[in-house]
């Protein structure tokens, strides 16, 4: 058993990036916790049956019963709400907002997610590329700059004192769309003599495929992601062909893999890999406790945890 922490910007980005791989560890008997960093107030309602001004006057309420329900389909055992407002696209007026994610002091946003890692003690964290050219959201961004702190900071004591003994994570992996997944399923919409959703902008993105160090099969889990994406209501037309457009088993065995970039690792592996936790000794059921003694994961040298972290090797 292991765990995994996977750190978010706004309900419904748990559903796009990297659901069938959390419902996978689940189901394999991982333990699992999804923070998410805004409650999504920015949202624009993009469901039509459901736009009215009901629902934009409760948005925010019904955008945190949506991630509940994603949550449940998904399998995550625990949700963490990091209590910051949306920030909204880039340059619009929410930017600006005192309580926005965006205008937080980073040291405080970080002490949050901090307190959140030595209290859940994952050995694995999962959050957004360095790298985010293709979609620049202002809280995307902000995930990944708290989420590297926190993994450096969560197992060093002279950060946040009273924010629990210290833990430090073994790995620190990037979500990524892979430009092999785009062209696999724009080649599958063909194939059926489906229209692709995919055009010229798509692959004008930057490819960071050639990054990606791990692989991993979700093929049996691939439905998940189209539960967890309809529990948004909202937020998700279910007529869009760019989510729905590809049957589940097409989509699936067109490319049967979540990709990730492994930024940071304190453990041995050899890549590429196919499982987030590969070098991670398992660890007993009761390490994820509150209170408990600090204790280090298998296999890592206290010391070597200290400091910085290592870089990981690129793939061959
Ligand atoms: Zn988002």
């Amino acid at each position: 058993m292991a765990r995994l922490l996977c750190v978010h910007a706004h309900p419904d980005d748990e559903a796009s990036k990297g659901a069938p791989t959390v419902a996978r560890y689940v189901a394999e008997g991982h333990r699992a916790r999804l923070v998410c960093a805004t409650g999504g107030e920015e949202g624009d309602i993009l469901n039509k049956a459901l736009d009215n001004d009901q629902v934009r006057a409760d948005l925010p309420a019904i955008r945190a019963r949506e991630l509940e329900a994603s949550v449940e389909a998904i399998g995550y055992h625990e949700l963490d709400w990091l209590g910051y407002r949306d920030s909204g696209m880039p340059d619009s007026e929410a930017n600006t907002h005192p309580d926005c994610f965006a205008m937080a002091d980073l040291d405080e946003a970080t002490g949050r997610l901090v307190a959140i890692v030595r209290r859940f003690r994952p050995n694995v964290i999962v959050t957004y590329s360095d790298d985010q050219q293709g979609y620049q959201h202002p809280d995307h961004l902000r995930v990944h700059d708290i989420s590297v702190l926190a993994f450096e900071r969560a197992g060093d004591e002279a950060w946040y004192p009273d924010a629990g003994p210290v833990w430090q994570p073994e790995k620190l992996y990037y979500s990524t769309w892979s430009r092999a997944r785009l062209i696999a399923h724009h080649e599958k919409f063909i194939e059926l003599g489906l229209e692709s959703p995919y055009d010229d902008r798509w692959f004008e993105r930057p490819s960071q495929d050639h990054r990606v160090t791990t692989k991993v099969d979700i093929g049996r889990w691939y439905g998940v992601r189209r539960a967890a994406l309809l529990a948004h209501a909202t937020q998700v037309d279910p007529d869009e062909k760019f989510w729905f457009g590809l049957p589940d088993q097409d989509a699936a065995a067109a490319y049967p893999y979540e990709d990730y970039i492994l930024a940071r690792s304190l453990v041995d592996t050899d890549l590429p890999e196919s499982d987030l936790f590969a070098g991670i000794a398992a660890t007993g059921d009761d390490a994820a406790r509150d209170g408990e003694a600090a204790t280090t994961p298998g296999g890592v040298d206290p010391a070597a945890a200290a400091d910085p972290v290592v870089a990981v090797r690129e793939p061959s």
